[in-house]
């Protein structure tokens, strides 16, 4: 029970890694805030974590979009009692295209969900966080914050972009109590890259060849660092990016 008393707001946890980390913080204790655009799948994930005798409240927000962002923030606050002690900023999305080609209004909603919605909700979550001189921020990046894939230039950006909004956050909150850290996972088998994959988009086989551990990884094992970087078994980290990748951002071979 790492996260036992603790309340926490997590985007995108209706499916893939974000669901993964929603179901890791209720088993660990925490109090837990499900959001993601539909209203019936935020509904679905609080009633099956309901059913294990812990706590979730549904929230649905479109998080491309600010307003809504912000009111998600305030709703996940009363229905928590009137705290977020740990916010996982964590829905993003790829647009694949040719750089040459990308839509502007693509290059914008990538920016607004993957990028704009984590510092909007760290702002709103982090005021009471500060005054409160404790909390913890998990941001959602990835490999390609680092590395550049091709037809990802949006993502890129944005996950370039969270990486350093993470080290800012931390650097500026590390005396008042909140802890900011991010999680850059590699390729993850989730319904976003089986997506892709079906699309023709991804090739799941290469993928687990280039990766050294030989295979995906699985939303449990992104969600095991969240819980730890949340937890007070991190109080000396800060301003990290966690890479959980089967080894692929060390691997410079063939
Ligand atoms: P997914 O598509 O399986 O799940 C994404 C979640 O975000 C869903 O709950 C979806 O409903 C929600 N979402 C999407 N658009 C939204 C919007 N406009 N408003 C509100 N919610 C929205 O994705 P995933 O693979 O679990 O990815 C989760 C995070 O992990 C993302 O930030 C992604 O960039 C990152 N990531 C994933 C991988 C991977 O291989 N799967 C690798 C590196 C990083």
């Amino acid at each position: 029970m790492r996260l036992q008393g603790k309340t926490a707001l997590v985007t995108g946890s209706t499916r893939g890694i974000g669901l993964g980390i929603a179901r890791a913080f209720a088993r660990e204790g925490a109090a837990v805030v499900v959001t993601a655009r539909s209203g019936k799948d935020c509904q679905a994930v609080a009633e099956e974590i309901g059913k294990e005798g812990r706590r979730a409240i549904a929230i649905p927000a479109d998080l491309s979009k600010s307003e809504e962002v912000r009111r998600l923030a305030r709703d996940a606050e009363s229905a928590l009692g009137g705290r977020v002690d740990i916010l996982v900023n964590n829905a993003g999305q790829p647009r694949v295209a040719p750089s040459v080609e990308l839509p502007e209004a693509d290059y914008r909603y990538t920016l607004d969900l993957n990028l704009n919605a984590y510092f909007l909700l760290s702002q709103e979550t982090g005021r009471g966080m500060l005054s409160r001189r404790s909390g913890a921020i998990v941001n959602v990046s990835s490999v390609n914050g680092t590395l550049a894939f091709p037809q990802r230039l949006a993502y890129c950006v944005a996950k370039a972009g969270v990486n350093m909004l993470t080290k800012v956050l931390a650097i500026e909150w590390a005396g008042q109590g909140v802890r900011v850290n991010a999680i850059a996972p590699g390729y993850v088998a989730t319904e976003m890259v089986k997506g892709l994959a079906a699309k023709g988009i991804l090739d799941q086989e290469r993928l687990s060849r280039r990766t050294p551990m030989g295979r995906l990884g699985l939303p449990e094992e992104v969600a095991e660092a969240a819980v730890f970087l949340a937890s007070d078994a991190a109080t000396f980290i800060t301003g990290s990016v966690l890479t959980v990748d089967g080894g692929w951002m060390a691997y410079g071979y063939l």
